[in-house]
């Protein structure tokens, strides 16, 4: 009777350390973190930077990753939230602000495609200089054999601008002109969209893509805009705010920074449409979560 009884403990205390073990290790990334059924968008707070993280069922996107010296804010978010893996990392523009912990963010994670316009066209040292920086990291640690990581051009095979899913959220560059002087107006515009809901990013974009987009009739709607170039009077006009027509807009920017982003005229603007605003300074890391329809927004301040 005893023994039996010992041996029924026994069992039920193995039963439980296997079901916690079972738990602890085998917690996938999309265990620990999200519902595969939402698309969530994470504003990391970069300061005077930009890096979006974006995650729908297995995958994950980072747009842009901060000034060099934001690399180990980045890579400490995406662990602490359980992330190792970028499937695509897609570098805007090589301003430092965007491109600067590149070579972190891939040394660091296992990038598996990055996305960046032709080197051809850089034309500014800044540009460059973060460029040869990228490449001679991935050279020196031999990324591209030993993890595989692959550099995508913004253009596919048919000449056309790149669009692919991000789980089954589906991401299109929608905007490129590499050959502009402006190094801001350069910038990979791009719309994600999942289900009902989209979100468009403008990089640094200026009033000049805005226009051009305008022109071409290019669908620029969406339910959340990413403020172009840090919420800068240089980019957002009114015209193209309501071609927009979207209910939050995002801005990346530093608190008291020395450009005095975002500027008044910009945020009058949105005001006037009604729009919400999150901002970085003001709600630090800020991340939108949508079922495909609905928007919920979690700030940390
Ligand atoms: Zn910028």
């Amino acid at each position: 009777m005893r023994k039996s009884k010992k041996m029924k403990s026994f069992l039920f205390i193995a039963l439980i350390l296997i079901f916690l073990f079972h738990n602890i290790f085998s917690l996938s990334f999309s265990d620990v973190l999200h519902e595969e059924s939402t698309l969530e968008i994470h504003m990391i707070n970069v300061g005077q930077s930009e890096s979006f993280l974006i995650i729908q069922g297995n995958n994950t996107m980072l747009i842009d990753t901060g000034e060099i010296f934001y690399g180990k804010t980045i890579v400490k978010y995406l662990s602490d939230i359980g992330i190792d893996r970028i499937d695509y990392l897609v570098i805007t523009h090589f301003h430092r602000d965007h491109a600067g912990s590149a070579c972190r963010i891939i040394n660091s994670l296992n990038v598996r495609n990055v996305i960046y316009m032709d080197p051809k066209y850089f034309t500014t040292v800044q540009e460059k200089f973060w460029y040869t920086n990228f490449q001679l990291t991935i050279a020196l640690n031999n990324l591209l054999k030993i993890r595989h990581t692959k550099i995508l051009s913004p253009y596919d095979e048919n000449h056309s601008l790149r669009k692919f899913f991000v789980g089954e959220a589906k991401f299109e560059i929608i905007f490129l002109d590499e050959q502009n002087e402006n190094v801001n107006d350069k910038s990979i515009v791009s719309k994600l969209s999942f289900r009902d809901f989209s979100i468009l990013f403008m990089g640094d974009a200026e009033l000049e893509v805005e226009k051009e987009m305008l022109d071409s009739k290019i669908d620029v709607s969406a339910d959340i805009l990413k403020v172009g170039h840090h919420g800068s009077s240089t980019s957002t006009s009114l015209k193209f705010l309501k071609a927009v027509n979207p209910e939050y807009a995002l801005i990346s920017c530093g608190v008291n920074n020395r450009y005095g982003h975002p500027h008044i005229s910009v945020l009058k603007k949105l005001e006037s449409q009604k729009i919400k605003i999150l901002r970085t300074d003001l709600n630090g890391n800020v991340v939108i979560i949508s079922d495909g329809k609905n928007v919920e927004v979690e700030k940390e301040k």
